[in-house]
Protein backbone atom coordinates (compact mmCIF):
# COMPACT_ATOMS: atom_id res chain seq x y z
CA UNK A 1 0.00 0.00 0.00
CA UNK A 2 1.46 3.58 -1.02
CA UNK A 3 2.30 5.46 2.24
CA UNK A 4 0.23 8.38 3.32
CA UNK A 5 1.85 11.85 3.40
CA UNK A 6 1.14 11.61 7.58
CA UNK A 7 0.46 8.53 9.48
CA UNK A 8 1.30 8.80 13.28
CA UNK A 9 0.75 6.12 16.22
CA UNK A 10 0.39 5.27 20.05
CA UNK A 11 2.05 1.63 20.93
CA UNK A 12 1.40 0.78 24.49
CA UNK A 13 3.15 -2.21 26.07
CA UNK A 14 0.23 -4.01 28.34
CA UNK A 15 1.98 -3.49 31.74
CA UNK A 16 -0.29 -1.74 33.68
CA UNK A 17 -3.89 0.66 32.74
CA UNK A 18 -3.61 4.05 30.82
CA UNK A 19 -2.28 6.73 33.17
CA UNK A 20 -1.84 9.87 32.48
CA UNK A 21 1.46 10.11 31.06
CA UNK A 22 -0.17 7.04 28.47
CA UNK A 23 -3.15 9.43 27.94
CA UNK A 24 -0.84 12.65 27.10
CA UNK A 25 1.17 10.31 24.14
CA UNK A 26 -1.75 8.87 22.89
CA UNK A 27 -3.60 12.79 22.75
CA UNK A 28 -0.62 14.23 21.66
CA UNK A 29 0.06 11.95 18.84
CA UNK A 30 -3.39 12.01 17.60
CA UNK A 31 -3.10 15.69 17.76
CA UNK A 32 -0.68 15.65 15.57
CA UNK A 33 -2.26 13.34 13.11
CA UNK A 34 -5.57 14.81 12.88
CA UNK A 35 -3.95 18.37 12.79
CA UNK A 36 -1.84 17.23 9.31
CA UNK A 37 -4.98 15.72 7.88
CA UNK A 38 -3.66 12.26 8.60
CA UNK A 39 -4.12 8.87 10.15
CA UNK A 40 -3.71 7.61 13.17
CA UNK A 41 -3.30 3.86 14.35
CA UNK A 42 -2.84 2.16 17.89
CA UNK A 43 -0.29 -0.89 18.42
CA UNK A 44 -0.02 -3.31 21.34
CA UNK A 45 3.50 -4.21 21.97
CA UNK A 46 2.54 -7.59 24.07
CA UNK A 47 6.25 -8.75 23.85
CA UNK A 48 7.42 -9.15 27.25
CA UNK A 49 5.37 -11.76 28.97
CA UNK A 50 7.15 -11.60 32.46
CA UNK A 51 6.41 -7.31 32.40
CA UNK A 52 2.60 -7.80 31.18
CA UNK A 53 -0.40 -7.07 33.57
CA UNK A 54 -2.85 -9.75 32.34
CA UNK A 55 -6.12 -7.59 30.94
CA UNK A 56 -4.07 -4.54 30.54
CA UNK A 57 -4.37 -4.46 26.78
CA UNK A 58 -8.15 -4.52 26.42
CA UNK A 59 -8.45 -2.26 29.24
CA UNK A 60 -5.99 0.01 27.25
CA UNK A 61 -8.21 -0.35 24.64
CA UNK A 62 -11.59 0.03 26.18
CA UNK A 63 -10.42 3.32 27.99
CA UNK A 64 -8.74 4.48 24.90
CA UNK A 65 -11.58 4.14 23.03
CA UNK A 66 -13.94 6.21 26.43
CA UNK A 67 -11.33 8.45 25.75
CA UNK A 68 -12.35 9.24 22.21
CA UNK A 69 -8.92 7.90 20.38
CA UNK A 70 -10.18 5.16 18.03
CA UNK A 71 -7.57 3.60 16.03
CA UNK A 72 -7.93 3.99 12.09
CA UNK A 73 -6.43 0.73 11.13
CA UNK A 74 -6.77 -3.00 12.45
CA UNK A 75 -5.33 -3.01 16.12
CA UNK A 76 -1.92 -4.66 15.73
CA UNK A 77 -0.13 -7.05 18.38
CA UNK A 78 3.53 -7.49 18.46
CA UNK A 79 2.96 -10.84 20.05
CA UNK A 80 1.88 -12.22 16.59
CA UNK A 81 4.46 -11.42 14.59
CA UNK A 82 7.41 -13.01 15.57
CA UNK A 83 7.75 -14.42 11.91
CA UNK A 84 8.16 -10.91 10.98
CA UNK A 85 10.82 -9.96 13.42
CA UNK A 86 12.68 -13.46 12.57
CA UNK A 87 12.60 -12.40 9.07
CA UNK A 88 14.00 -9.50 9.98
CA UNK A 89 17.04 -10.40 11.98
CA UNK A 90 17.78 -13.33 9.20
CA UNK A 91 18.38 -10.64 6.77
CA UNK A 92 20.71 -8.83 9.49
CA UNK A 93 22.48 -12.23 10.49
CA UNK A 94 22.84 -13.05 6.75
CA UNK A 95 25.00 -10.01 5.92
CA UNK A 96 26.76 -10.01 9.35
CA UNK A 97 25.58 -7.22 10.68
CA UNK A 98 24.09 -9.34 13.31
CA UNK A 99 25.55 -11.43 15.66
CA UNK A 100 25.43 -14.21 18.25
CA UNK A 101 26.68 -13.11 21.60
CA UNK A 102 26.96 -15.09 24.84
CA UNK A 103 28.74 -12.59 26.91
CA UNK A 104 27.18 -12.59 29.93
CA UNK A 105 25.96 -9.80 32.20
CA UNK A 106 29.31 -9.48 34.48
CA UNK A 107 31.02 -9.59 31.28
CA UNK A 108 29.60 -6.75 30.00
CA UNK A 109 29.59 -4.55 33.53
CA UNK A 110 33.68 -5.04 33.22
CA UNK A 111 33.05 -2.50 30.22
CA UNK A 112 30.56 -0.30 31.76
CA UNK A 113 27.50 -1.86 30.32
CA UNK A 114 28.71 -0.91 26.75
CA UNK A 115 28.88 -3.89 24.76
CA UNK A 116 32.03 -3.38 21.96
CA UNK A 117 32.88 -6.50 20.87
CA UNK A 118 32.21 -10.25 22.24
CA UNK A 119 34.76 -11.23 25.10
CA UNK A 120 33.15 -15.00 25.52
CA UNK A 121 33.64 -17.06 22.06
CA UNK A 122 31.11 -19.45 22.09
CA UNK A 123 29.26 -20.93 24.99
CA UNK A 124 30.72 -21.68 28.25
CA UNK A 125 31.40 -24.72 29.45
CA UNK A 126 29.65 -25.74 32.26
CA UNK A 127 26.76 -24.19 31.44
CA UNK A 128 23.93 -25.67 30.43
CA UNK A 129 23.87 -23.70 26.72
CA UNK A 130 21.84 -21.48 27.03
CA UNK A 131 20.38 -19.54 23.88
CA UNK A 132 22.61 -16.66 23.05
CA UNK A 133 21.34 -12.90 22.80
CA UNK A 134 21.58 -11.37 19.01
CA UNK A 135 22.82 -7.99 18.66
CA UNK A 136 23.39 -5.41 16.16
CA UNK A 137 27.13 -4.70 14.83
CA UNK A 138 27.70 -1.03 15.48
CA UNK A 139 30.97 0.48 14.20
CA UNK A 140 33.11 2.70 15.45
CA UNK A 141 32.31 6.10 14.71
CA UNK A 142 28.40 5.68 14.48
CA UNK A 143 27.02 8.88 15.53
CA UNK A 144 23.54 9.36 14.53
CA UNK A 145 21.54 12.73 14.21
CA UNK A 146 18.26 13.83 13.92
CA UNK A 147 15.85 16.83 13.99
CA UNK A 148 13.38 16.04 16.83
CA UNK A 149 10.34 18.50 15.95
CA UNK A 150 9.81 19.50 19.90
CA UNK A 151 13.57 19.23 21.30
CA UNK A 152 15.34 20.21 17.93
CA UNK A 153 18.84 18.94 17.06
CA UNK A 154 19.88 15.86 18.82
CA UNK A 155 23.13 13.60 18.70
CA UNK A 156 23.93 10.18 20.04
CA UNK A 157 27.74 7.98 19.51
CA UNK A 158 25.89 4.94 19.65
CA UNK A 159 29.33 2.80 19.56
CA UNK A 160 30.46 4.61 22.57
CA UNK A 161 27.28 5.14 24.44
CA UNK A 162 25.26 2.75 23.90
CA UNK A 163 27.17 -0.38 21.82
CA UNK A 164 26.46 -2.82 19.89
CA UNK A 165 22.57 -3.71 20.91
CA UNK A 166 20.09 -6.68 21.79
CA UNK A 167 17.77 -7.65 19.15
CA UNK A 168 16.63 -10.81 20.78
CA UNK A 169 17.55 -11.22 23.79
CA UNK A 170 18.77 -14.86 25.71
CA UNK A 171 15.29 -15.57 26.48
CA UNK A 172 14.16 -16.13 23.42
CA UNK A 173 12.34 -12.99 23.54
CA UNK A 174 12.44 -10.01 21.29
CA UNK A 175 13.61 -6.83 21.39
CA UNK A 176 11.82 -3.39 21.70
CA UNK A 177 14.07 -1.82 19.40
CA UNK A 178 13.52 -4.46 16.73
CA UNK A 179 10.24 -4.42 16.90
CA UNK A 180 9.56 -1.24 17.25
CA UNK A 181 11.31 -0.25 13.93
CA UNK A 182 9.69 -3.43 12.13
CA UNK A 183 6.14 -2.23 12.46
CA UNK A 184 6.47 0.89 11.93
CA UNK A 185 7.60 0.42 8.86
CA UNK A 186 5.15 -2.04 7.75
CA UNK A 187 2.46 -0.08 9.44
CA UNK A 188 4.15 3.22 7.31
CA UNK A 189 4.26 5.32 10.15
CA UNK A 190 5.45 8.40 8.70
CA UNK A 191 5.83 10.10 12.36
CA UNK A 192 6.65 8.86 15.69
CA UNK A 193 5.52 11.29 18.77
CA UNK A 194 6.04 9.82 22.36
CA UNK A 195 7.62 10.52 26.14
CA UNK A 196 11.09 12.11 26.54
CA UNK A 197 11.80 8.51 28.49
CA UNK A 198 12.09 6.65 24.53
CA UNK A 199 13.98 9.86 23.24
CA UNK A 200 17.44 7.55 24.12
CA UNK A 201 16.11 4.71 21.97
CA UNK A 202 15.75 6.83 18.72
CA UNK A 203 18.90 6.76 17.56
CA UNK A 204 19.49 3.32 17.69
CA UNK A 205 16.04 2.82 15.92
CA UNK A 206 17.39 5.20 13.16
CA UNK A 207 20.61 2.88 13.02
CA UNK A 208 18.60 -0.20 12.89
CA UNK A 209 16.54 0.93 10.22
CA UNK A 210 19.33 2.38 8.12
CA UNK A 211 20.83 -1.44 8.70
CA UNK A 212 17.44 -3.21 7.48
CA UNK A 213 16.99 -0.22 4.36
CA UNK A 214 13.75 1.14 6.08
CA UNK A 215 12.82 4.83 5.99
CA UNK A 216 13.14 6.84 8.89
CA UNK A 217 9.93 8.66 10.28
CA UNK A 218 9.75 11.98 11.81
CA UNK A 219 9.77 12.25 15.56
CA UNK A 220 8.65 14.37 18.40
CA UNK A 221 9.02 13.53 22.32
CA UNK A 222 7.06 14.94 24.62
CA UNK A 223 7.42 16.48 27.51
CA UNK A 224 7.14 13.56 30.80
CA UNK A 225 4.46 13.78 33.23
CA UNK A 226 5.83 14.76 36.76
CA UNK A 227 4.68 14.61 39.76
CA UNK A 228 5.18 16.79 42.76
CA UNK A 229 7.95 15.01 43.98
CA UNK A 230 9.32 15.10 40.25
CA UNK A 231 9.16 11.59 39.75
CA UNK A 232 8.42 10.18 36.97
CA UNK A 233 4.65 10.09 36.23
CA UNK A 234 4.08 6.06 35.44
CA UNK A 235 6.57 4.98 38.30
CA UNK A 236 5.34 6.84 41.03
CA UNK A 237 2.15 6.38 43.11
CA UNK A 238 0.52 9.40 41.32
CA UNK A 239 0.34 7.38 37.99
CA UNK A 240 -3.27 5.47 39.21
CA UNK A 241 -5.44 4.58 36.30
CA UNK A 242 -7.40 7.15 34.71
CA UNK A 243 -11.03 6.54 34.82
CA UNK A 244 -12.47 5.79 31.36
CA UNK A 245 -16.34 6.52 33.09
CA UNK A 246 -15.32 10.67 33.53
CA UNK A 247 -13.05 10.98 30.20
CA UNK A 248 -13.34 15.23 30.66
CA UNK A 249 -10.97 15.75 33.10
CA UNK A 250 -8.29 13.33 32.26
CA UNK A 251 -8.67 15.04 28.64
CA UNK A 252 -8.55 18.68 29.71
CA UNK A 253 -5.43 17.88 32.10
CA UNK A 254 -3.60 16.63 29.23
CA UNK A 255 -4.48 19.27 27.05
CA UNK A 256 -2.92 22.02 29.51
CA UNK A 257 0.44 19.93 30.34
CA UNK A 258 0.62 20.20 26.50
CA UNK A 259 0.53 23.63 26.60
CA UNK A 260 -2.80 24.27 25.34
CA UNK A 261 -5.53 26.86 25.74
CA UNK A 262 -8.02 25.99 28.80
CA UNK A 263 -10.90 28.57 26.80
CA UNK A 264 -10.78 26.24 24.11
CA UNK A 265 -11.97 23.58 26.27
CA UNK A 266 -14.64 25.41 28.76
CA UNK A 267 -17.92 24.91 27.10
CA UNK A 268 -17.38 21.10 25.74
CA UNK A 269 -20.19 18.47 27.75
CA UNK A 270 -18.91 15.23 25.76
CA UNK A 271 -15.81 13.56 24.64
CA UNK A 272 -16.98 14.20 20.91
CA UNK A 273 -16.94 18.24 21.51
CA UNK A 274 -13.87 18.13 23.26
CA UNK A 275 -12.07 16.36 20.40
CA UNK A 276 -13.09 18.64 18.01
CA UNK A 277 -12.30 21.17 20.09
CA UNK A 278 -8.72 20.38 20.16
CA UNK A 279 -8.03 19.53 16.97
CA UNK A 280 -9.38 22.94 15.55
CA UNK A 281 -7.80 25.26 18.24
CA UNK A 282 -4.47 22.76 18.60
CA UNK A 283 -1.56 24.99 18.48
CA UNK A 284 2.04 22.53 18.27
CA UNK A 285 4.49 25.42 19.22
CA UNK A 286 2.60 25.49 22.45
CA UNK A 287 4.44 22.34 23.72
CA UNK A 288 6.65 23.28 26.78
CA UNK A 289 10.16 21.31 26.80
CA UNK A 290 9.52 21.71 30.31
CA UNK A 291 7.71 24.17 32.41
CA UNK A 292 6.57 23.95 35.93
CA UNK A 293 5.28 19.93 36.75
CA UNK A 294 6.84 19.21 33.60
CA UNK A 295 10.41 18.47 32.21
CA UNK A 296 12.11 17.50 29.24
CA UNK A 297 14.59 14.13 30.23
CA UNK A 298 17.99 15.10 28.95
CA UNK A 299 19.66 12.38 26.58
CA UNK A 300 21.56 10.80 29.56
CA UNK A 301 22.31 7.27 28.63
CA UNK A 302 22.24 5.94 32.40
N1 LIG B 1 5.76 0.37 23.94
C1 LIG B 1 6.59 1.45 24.37
C2 LIG B 1 6.20 1.90 25.75
O1 LIG B 1 5.05 1.74 26.12
C3 LIG B 1 6.49 2.67 23.48
C4 LIG B 1 7.02 2.44 22.14
C5 LIG B 1 7.11 3.66 21.28
O2 LIG B 1 6.27 4.57 21.37
O3 LIG B 1 8.03 3.68 20.46
O4 LIG B 1 7.03 2.43 26.47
Amino acid sequence: AATPSYRGRFAPSPTGDLHAGSLLAAFASWLLARRAGGEWLVRIEDLDPPREVPGAAQRQLDALAAFGLDSDLPVLRQSRRHAQYQAALDRLLAQDLAFACHCSRSDLAASGGVHRRCVAHGPRPGHAAPQPAVRLRVADGAVVEFDDLLLGRQRQDVAREVGDFVLRRADGHWAYQLAVVVDDAEQGVTDVVRGADLLDSTARQILLQRALRLPTPRYAHLPLLLDAHGRKLSKSEAAHPLDPADPLPALRAAWAALGQDARALVAVETVTQLLRAARDSFNPAQIPQAASGLAAMHNDPD
